[in-house]
Parts: structure tokens; C-alpha cells; sequence
């Protein structure tokens, strides 16, 4: 894909960028080495000084941040101010924390002394998607670079202006300029990068696709990877629900970001009793929200972040139907080309049709009847992703039962799927492995050192 910011909104070019040659790749990334040997011995409170100047340049941004996402990848200028606010929060959680987590952990053996110490890699290269251009990066940098670490950027290609953007915050805020470096790079460099004895590791943020090839071409080297990828988030509504309150937080779920987040709530499994009721409830909500340009204030959900992506959700939809899905709610593209997609909802979802079996990354709700809980647990596991998942009950003791029975890596009950700083995020089966955010996400990229002293 070329290297280029085009408002999905418009379909205007506002610009292209010519990427960086295989040379140029390999200069900066010495450079990196170069640096990580000096970041690695620099100390938590220094490191801390810098993030926390991070944080306070992403926080007096958080205006301009909104504006070139909403022009890069067509996010409300709303939900874009609040991305960038959640991304210094990360930044100042682990320059307060990190030390603590990395502290040398005393282990009782047969030695005299013996612990575990947390040192770093060295350097790790990031590849990341479009959907939260900041937050999904900052995740990965924050940890990163508060455990010693020292990152190199490889961005998806439709939001340079944001990976740019964040690079100079970086810098602006005290970084020496190698300790974080964005490449503008055609995704057939990767491999190269990956196959240097320079680089220690690989985070991919991004499809199943991407995360295979990556993590291929870490595997052929030795080279530690963390894989964070799709979803197919259950959210299961048992008949004693607080429906109001489940089909309103659903509504929301479904829309994050227009539809395109890795933990939108995707697939809504409701037991019989209240499936009607629940469909029409959902249609009210999706209903009442606001499309529009991304940089008007009044905007409640902007369109998808490239045409491409819209025609393969019509595509999806309109195969689905064929297949049996039944339309409940009529929205999608207004014609084959638009990044445009009003919310749809989408019943009668089955084994066989790409409604079950795929991810929809965009606003579709798909509805699938429950007999009972058991039963809604049945269809939530049956889907080769595990990212999160919500159980809406009034029964506290059975959702407890259901979170440890579902295959994902988070499960939220009452309340809406999203990441924190305190909690680890990440998935099972092809959702991914490893874990971001947390002691565990900044635990990822050290060696985690046995010193055993006679
Ligand atoms: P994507 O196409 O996989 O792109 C992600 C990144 O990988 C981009 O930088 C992309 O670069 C690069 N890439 C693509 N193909 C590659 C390859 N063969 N080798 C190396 N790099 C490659 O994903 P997306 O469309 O941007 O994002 C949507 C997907 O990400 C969804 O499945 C979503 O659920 C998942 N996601 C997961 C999480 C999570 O935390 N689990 C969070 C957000 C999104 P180019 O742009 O240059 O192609």
C-alpha cells in the first residue's frame, strides 16, 4: 500500500510520502543499537522525567492529534482528543510504576540468595494498525521504553502523519531521537529488519495475516514476538439482564471507533426470551447515533478509515445474507467506492455462514440466539478468536462461572470491554498471544534474569 494520508471522509490526498530505502533502514536501525546500549543503563527516575513531559505534550496536542486523525483515518475529533488524553495516561502510569515492576524479585531456593532481575532487550520493533494510530502504539512504547528498551516504528501506511506526530512528542519531550524512531517503510522490509542480529524482538498490532508473516519471520530468527490481533467479541445477554442497560452499553460496544476495534463487541449472543426485545432496543440506539464528518464536534461516528474496508464489510454482509443472515437493520455503504457504512444489524447468524466464522471490522451487529447459558457460552467459544468478551446477567455467581469457561483473554461482565493501564490485554487462540499494559505487558520485553548466589 503506498505511504499516503487520504481524508476517508473526502477521498482528497492531503499527502504522499516516499518511503525510506532498504539502506536508510539499516542506518537507523544501527542507530538504534547504537543507542539502546546507553538508554538500558540510564535510571527509572530519568526515563520517568521523560515520559511524564510525554504525557504533557500529548495532553496540550490532544487538539491537533484529533484533527490528523480524523483526516488520516476519519476519527470523531471527539474520540480523538480523548485517544490522545488516554495515551498520556498510559505514559505517566508507567513512569510512576515501572520501577515497582521491575524490581529485582527475591525467590527463595537452596542458595544463599537468589532472585529474578528484569533487564532489557534491547531494541523491538513495532508494527501497528490504523484504528487508535496513538494508543496502540504509546501501549507498546510507554512499557517499552520505561523497562530500557529503545523502539523502532513501522506504522500502517494510511496514518504517517500520526506516527510522525507521536515520533515528535517523543523527541520534544527529552528522547534522545534513536531511542524511538518512526520508519517509513514498505511492509517488504520487515523480514530484513527482523533477520538483523540488532533487533531483539517484534510487537505486531494488526490482522491474523500480518501477525503469521511477522511472526514467521521472528520465529525463523529466534526472536521474541508479541501478537495482538482480531476478535470476534462475544456479548452474551441472559434473559434476567438489565436489557435497557445491555442493549444501550451493546449500541456503544458495536460502534467504538465506527466499528473498527479489536474489542468492539461483535457477535451478540441473547437468549431467546429476549432476543426480540434486545433487537429492537439495539436499532433504537444505533439509530440515535450521528454520523458525519470527523471534524465536526457534533459527531458521534465518522466513516471507516479507507473505501477498501467498507466495499469488503459490504461484501461480507451481502455473503452472509446469501448464506441466511437475515438484515434487521438496513445501513452499509451508500454506493461501492464510499468509506461510508451506516450501522447494520444482521439476525438468524449461523456455522457456515462469514457472519459466524469471520470478524466484521465495521459497524455490523450480529445476532445469535442462546437457549440458555450454557448454550451462549457454546457459540461464544466457538469462533477461532478469543480477545474479550461481556456477559450481561443479574446473576453475579454464573457470570463468574461463564468469564472462567470462555476462551478469551478478558471477560467483562456488566460493563463494556475496554483496555486499562492496570490490566493486561491481550488474547488467546488466533486473537494473538502475549500481553500488553499491566506489570505483565512490561514484563514482556525483558529477560527476566535467574541469579542464583551460593
Ligand atoms: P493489518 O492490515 O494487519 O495492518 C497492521 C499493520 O501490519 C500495518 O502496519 C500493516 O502495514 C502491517 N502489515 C500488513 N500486512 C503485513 C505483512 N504481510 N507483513 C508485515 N506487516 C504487515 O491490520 P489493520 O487492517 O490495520 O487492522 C485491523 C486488524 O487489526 C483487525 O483484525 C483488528 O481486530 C486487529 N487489531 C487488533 C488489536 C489487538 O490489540 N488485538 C488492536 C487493533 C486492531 P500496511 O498498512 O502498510 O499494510
Amino acid at each position: 500500500m503506498p505511504i499516503a494520508s487520504i481524508n476517508p471522509y473526502t477521498g482528497r490526498v492531503l499527502r504522499r510520502f516516499r518511503p525510506i530505502s532498504r539502506v536508510k533502514a539499516e542506518q537507523l536501525l544501527a542507530q538504534a543499537h547504537r543507542a539502546a546500549a546507553g538508554w538500558r543503563t540510564t535510571t527509572f527516575a530519568h526515563r520517568a522525567d521523560i515520559l511524564r513531559r510525554a504525557a504533557e505534550l500529548l495532553r496540550e496536542r490532544q487538539d491537533e492529534l484529533a484533527r490528523l486523525m480524523a483526516l488520516e483515518m476519519g476519527k470523531p475529533v471527539v474520540d480523538g482528543r480523548a485517544e490522545a488524553l488516554k495515551c498520556a495516561a498510559c505514559c505517566d502510569f508507567y513512569a510512576e510504576k515501572a520501577e515497582e515492576f521491575l524490581a529485582d524479585e527475591e525467590i527463595k531456593t537452596d542458595a544463599g540468595r537468589s532472585f529474578i532481575s528484569y533487564q532489557p532487550l534491547g531494541v523491538v520493533l513495532a508494527v501497528m494498525p490504523w484504528n487508535f494510530p496513538l494508543w496502540q502504539v504509546v501501549r507498546f512504547a510507554a512499557p517499552a521504553l520505561m523497562a530500557g528498551n529503545v523502539g523502532l516504528l513501522k506504522h500502517a501506511s494510511n496514518v504517517p502523519q500520526c506516527a510522525l506526530a507521536l515520533e515528535k512528542i517523543f523527541h520534544d519531550a527529552g528522547l534522545p531521537e534513536a531511542c524511538f524512531r518512526n520508519l517509513l517503510i514498505e511492509n517488504e522490509l520487515i523480514p530484513q529488519l527482523i533477520a538483523d542480529d540488532r533487533l531483539a524482538a517484534v510487537t505486531l498490532t494488526g490482522s491474523e495475516g500480518a501477525g503469521s508473516a511477522v511472526a514467521a519471520a521472528a520465529g525463523q530468527h529466534i526472536k521474541k514476538t508479541v501478537l495482538e490481533l482480531g476478535g470476534s467479541d462475544p456479548f452474551i445477554v441472559l434473559a434476567d439482564a438489565d436489557l435497557a442497560l445491555a442493549a444501550k452499553t451493546a449500541a456503544q460496544a458495536r460502534m467504538l471507533n465506527a466499528g473498527q476495534s479489536c474489542i468492539a463487541a461483535k457477535r451478540f449472543i441473547v437468549e431467546k426470551k429476549v432476543l426480540k426485545e434486545f433487537i429492537t432496543q439495539l436499532k433504537t440506539h444505533l439509530l440515535a447515533l450521528r454520523p458525519g464528518d470527523p471534524l465536526d464536534e457534533a459527531t458521534q461516528y465518522g466513516p471507516l478509515a479507507r473505501p477498501d474496508l467498507a466495499d469488503e464489510l459490504t461484501k461480507q454482509v451481502a455473503d452472509s445474507v446469501a448464506q441466511g443472515a437475515r438484515i434487521e437493520l438496513h445501513g452499509g455503504q451508500p454506493k461501492p467506492g464510499s468509506a461510508v457504512f451506516k450501522p447494520m444489524i444482521l439476525s438468524n447468524v449461523k456455522p457456515g455462514q462469514r457472519a459466524y466464522e469471520e470478524e466484521f471490522f465495521g459497524p455490523v451487529a450480529l445476532v445469535l440466539e442462546a437457549k440458555d447459558a450454557a448454550d451462549a457460552v457454546r457459540l461464544a467459544n466457538d469462533s477461532r478468536f478469543g480477545l474479550g468478551a461481556a456477559v450481561w446477567t443479574a446473576d453475579l455467581q454464573k457470570a463468574e462461572e461463564m468469564a472462567r469457561q470462555i476462551e478469551s483473554g478478558a471477560v467483562f461482565v456488566n460493563g463494556l470491554v475496554k483496555s486499562m493501564n492496570e490490566l493486561p490485554f491481550g488474547g488467546v487462540k488466533k486473537s494473538g498471544y502475549g500481553r500488553e499494559l499491566s506489570y505483565l505487558g512490561i514484563r514482556e520485553f525483558v529477560n527476566q534474569k535467574s541469579v542464583w548466589i551460593g
